[in-house]
């Protein structure tokens, strides 16, 4: 029972001084200390999270499985899908393997090199939804050595605790996928004279985490600072992937290939303007390109993606499970309303695409510049259906913000 008496057993104040006041059997809590308490217990149980049932093994998916799965959302990029499901299969093949001998098998890191928009993200984060893992996207960009302004390199595991709801276990087996890591590349191949510049404290930072060691997280991200409360992981199961374009390498390919074919054969000699040239990366490129050499050997699984052609963007727009098309029939289906493309309407799409060098991701800003006008009108009127042409996709765009950009 409360009365004009009592008072919070808390913060003291009296009965009139507060809106609500809670009554124990020896005293009372006001709702602002009621308030503190409920994010104090919220704060301890996500640093320290309860058991939960993560320790359960991961349901192990066989490479070809692994790779069926990811052609049902990804679209060419052959070599790159077989490549990752048997490094993934064999990273989670070790986490649940009890080892009681010496033969311990080492984390098969993963390193993705392709021009941007070709499917390395979506590659990523397709395994990690298949094996059901916390994933999450970070941005080599942002991060800095400690000392400068940017992220700390170990915020990229907040944000993985972040979608693992602060399980900690749960995120020790989660996916990182790093994008732009060719960013932090030494610029000159001499060690000497490049010593400071920029990046090499990051690839330094880096490779603390990928080596598999303990880490301290601060639970928010950001800046470490000395009074936070630091969460501790372990990144020794956490599997690393990273995706650069590698502006150039190709040169790199070709020189360190024809550099080999000498003495050999005059006439193998390979053409650096080759598209197909990235097929023979290796680690060695990438570390003249300048990631440090202790960088390079945490990445023991290297692969690349092709360039898409229109062939490729279009069957992007169409064929994966939630491809555009598919996404946009549905919209309208919402309404009631079929919607359907023209090929060559599909064709115009994917062609603007290529103008505008905004490979897969512009196909989505393309479509939206084709719909937004029937998006806006057709839910409010009695059309029940639309047959995108090639006549209206052309019409549309051209009225669109879009059409008045300029292509570089
Ligand atoms: P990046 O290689 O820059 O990481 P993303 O994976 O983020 O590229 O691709 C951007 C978008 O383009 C994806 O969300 C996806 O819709 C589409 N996309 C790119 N490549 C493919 C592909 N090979 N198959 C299907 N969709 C793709």
């Amino acid at each position: 029972m409360t009365s004009k008496k009592s008072k919070c057993s808390f913060c003291g104040l009296s009965r009139e001084e507060v809106q609500i006041l809670i009554a124990g059997v020896t005293g009372h809590i006001c709702e602002n200390c009621a308030k503190q308490a409920n994010q104090i217990v919220a704060e301890e149980f996500s640093v320290k999270p309860q058991e939960s049932n993560s320790k359960n093994k991961l349901e192990l998916k066989f490479p070809k499985e692994i790779k069926e799965k990811l052609d049902e959302y990804v679209i060419g990029q052959e070599e790159a899908k077989k490549v990752l499901s048997v490094a993934v299969y064999n990273h989670y093949k070790r986490l649940n393997s009890e080892s009681n001998d010496d033969i311990e098998i080492e984390k098969s890191n993963v390193v993705l090199i392709g021009r941007t928009g070709t499917g390395k993200t979506l590659l990523a984060k397709t395994i990690a939804k298949l094996l059901k893992v916390p994933f999450c996207i970070a941005d080599a960009t942002v991060l800095t050595q400690a000392g400068y302004v940017g992220e700390d390199v170990e915020s990229v595991l907040s944000r993985l605790l972040q979608v693992a709801d602060y399980d900690v276990e749960a995120a020790e087996r989660g996916i990182v996928f790093i994008d732009e890591i060719d960013k932090i590349a030494r610029k000159d191949d001499n060690p000497s004279i490049t010593r400071d510049v920029s990046g090499e404290g990051v690839q330094q930072a880096l490779l603390k985490l990928l080596e598999g060691s303990e880490v301290n997280v601060p639970p928010q991200g950001g800046r470490k600072h000395p009074e936070q409360k630091m969460i501790q992981v372990n990144t020794k199961n956490i599997l690393f992937i990273c995706g650069g374009a590698f502006d150039g390498i190709e040169k790199l390919i070709a020189q360190r290939v024809n550099r080999q074919t000498i003495g050999f054969s005059t006439t193998d000699q390979i053409d650096i303007d080759s598209d197909s040239l990235l097929q023979y990366i290796n680690a060695t490129d990438i570390k003249n390109f300048g990631l440090i050499p202790e960088l390079v050997g945490r990445f023991p699984v290297l692969s690349y993606l092709d360039p898409l052609d229109p062939l490729a963007l279009k069957r992007i727009l169409t064929e994966p499970k939630n491809s555009l098309v598919k996404q946009y029939e549905k919209i309208f289906n919402i309404d009631g309303i079929k919607l359907s493309f023209d090929q060559k309407a599909l064709d115009f799409i994917v062609t603007k695409a290529i103008e505008y060098k905004l490979g897969a991701r512009g196909l989505r800003s393309i479509c939206e510049a084709v719909l937004t006008d029937a998006m806006f009108e057709l839910p409010s009127s009695n059309v029940k259906s639309l047959k995108v042409t090639e006549a209206y996709a052309k019409g549309r765009f051209n009225k669109s913000k879009m059409a008045k950009l300029k292509v570089a």
